[in-house]
């Protein structure tokens, strides 16, 4: 299928709405980004690559290194990792503190910001060098380097209040093995890392093909942990959208506060999308409705 056509009727159809929504304001990096931008790429799991709009454009990944974070989690931890984190929805804000307090510091999953502090400190004790590790995972991932954005990173710290908080209530319950100090840097880090769609849509490629790394074939995950990742994406990966991006969209889609949102068609092809412009949720206005628009122009999607 030639997907170009269908990409750029996407971005021309949305052309009149870019602005749509509110850019993350808690740190100025974020803030001074033009809302005026939607990028869109795909890659088959042939590895056809298809892209439209702003779609080399570097952003922020924020939540979006979550998946990243959790494969290498999975990777050196296998099942064990599932004792620190479940897998269930939060049905609340992406950091919400209330929650953990009555589920005794364990994370609901590793998708809002407990789960991926508590990954995060599995990391810290697992690799020799987390920051680098992920910069590793991701470049190789999209074939080219990747970097953090070290402002980014350090707004992150000066301003990560609830994270810093999240850290050490978890830290209260014994959940968080390390010093919250480098469990936090390595998420402010894997937050600030700045990659496009076109790298994004090839990063995420392992999971439309059994966890088997895009570029070179080799066994990233194994196919059961890819289709793990992929259900809690689906379930737990938009924040307290994940019901109604599920119910108009019907993918394992992952968001970020910068506005960019990946997603997988399981066996065939992944995606990712980004504008800026949020909702209330924080997941990307006009993402969710590019995607959207996919679905109903292709009748691809898992259901
Ligand atoms: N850096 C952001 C935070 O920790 C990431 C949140 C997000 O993208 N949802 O609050």
């Amino acid at each position: 299928m030639d997907f170009q056509p269908v990409l750029d009727d996407i971005v021309s159809t949305l052309k009149p709405e870019l602005g749509a929504g509110k850019v993350a304001s808690y740190i100025p990096a974020l803030a001074r980004v033009s809302s005026h931008q939607l990028g869109i790429a795909l890659r088959t799991r042939e590895g056809a690559e298809y892209c439209a709009g702003d779609a080399t454009t570097l952003f922020s990944i924020q939540s979006v290194s979550k998946v990243f974070s959790l494969t290498l989690a999975m990777r050196n931890l296998g099942e064990v990792l599932w004792q620190r984190i479940g897998r269930e929805p939060s049905g609340n804000p992406f950091n919400s503190l209330v929650q953990l307090e009555a589920e005794h510091g364990v994370p609901r999953n590793p998708f809002i910001n407990a789960g991926a502090i508590a990954v995060a400190d599995r990391l810290v004790s697992t690799c020799g060098d987390g920051r680098a590790e992920i910069l590793a995972l991701l470049s190789s991932l999209c074939g080219e380097a990747v970097a953090f954005d070290e402002e980014v990173a350090a707004s992150e710290a000066e301003t990560g209040f609830r994270n810093i908080a999240l850290a050490n209530f978890m830290k209260g319950f014994g959940n968080i093995d390390n010093d919250v100090a480098p469990v936090l840097d390595l998420y402010f880090h894997q937050c600030s890392v700045a990659m496009n769609c076109v790298q994004l849509a090839r990063a995420i490629g392992y999971l439309c093909n059994d966890g088997a790394h895009p570029l070179d074939g080799s066994a990233l995950v194994s196919d059961r942990q890819a289709r793990r990742i992929n259900s809690l994406m689906l379930t737990c990966g938009t924040y307290d959208a994940a019901g109604e991006f599920a119910f108009r969209i019907g993918l394992p889609c992952k968001s970020g506060v910068g506005g960019g949102i990946v997603a997988v068609l399981p066996d065939t092809l992944s995606l990712c999308v980004w504008s800026p412009g949020l909702d209330e949720t924080g997941n990307s206005l006009l993402g969710m409705k590019a995607l959207e628009m996919f679905v109903a122009r292709t009748g691809l999607s898992v259901f």
